[in-house]
Formats: structure tokens, sequence, C-alpha cells
């Protein structure tokens, strides 16, 4: 799946919040990269550009312990599901860009 301009646009203003896990864990933002939500998706399905959520390298890559990839299922008990994040990062998008218009 290509991204459209507005798509690229929403990727960066996501990675621009910083660490959504960091920030409800009070660490402040950390430099996040984008993680696409996997619920509700067979393997065939990529996840659309617009469902993401920041994360910083510890809170997602699979080779660290506390990654979201190496225990999804602990890491959602422990931070919040997928959803609920993607709803605060979107209200948080909002904010974010109420600023600027
Ligand atoms: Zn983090
Ligand atoms: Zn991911």
């Amino acid at each position: 799946m290509s991204k459209t301009k507005a798509e690229r646009r929403h990727l960066d203003l996501v990675s621009s919040l910083g660490c959504v896990a960091c920030r409800n864990l009070g660490y402040g933002p950390t430099p996040a990269e984008i993680h696409h939500l996997r619920t509700g998706r067979g393997m065939a399905q990529r996840a659309k550009h617009t469902e993401v959520l920041p994360l910083c390298p510890p809170h997602h890559r699979a080779s660290y312990p506390t990654g979201f990839h190496a225990n999804p299922r602990g890491w959602q008990a422990q931070h919040g599901t997928e959803l609920e994040l993607l709803k605060q990062t979107l209200s948080d998008l909002e904010k974010l860009t109420e600023l600027f218009v």
C-alpha cells in the first residue's frame, strides 16, 4: 500500500507526539517510530496508515523484552489496548493540529 501525502503528514505528526507508552508512564515524549495496529486484522490485511501509534524502540520492537512485538498480549495488559491508545493518539493529534490552525 503506498502512502498518500495526507497519510505521510499524519505519520509525521503521530511520530512527533513521542512514545505514547512513555508519556502515559510519565517519562515524557521520547522519540517514537510508527506502529501499525494489528487488532481485528488478518495476516493478509495491512493496517491503514491512519491506524498507527507512536512507540519508542524499547516499547515497540520484538528485540526488547518491553517491546509490543515481543509480547502483544502482555504489553496491552500493561499499557492499554491498541484501540484505547489509538483513541488517545487521535485526540492528542487533534490538540496538536489545533495549535497550527
Ligand atoms: Zn516508550
Ligand atoms: Zn509495530
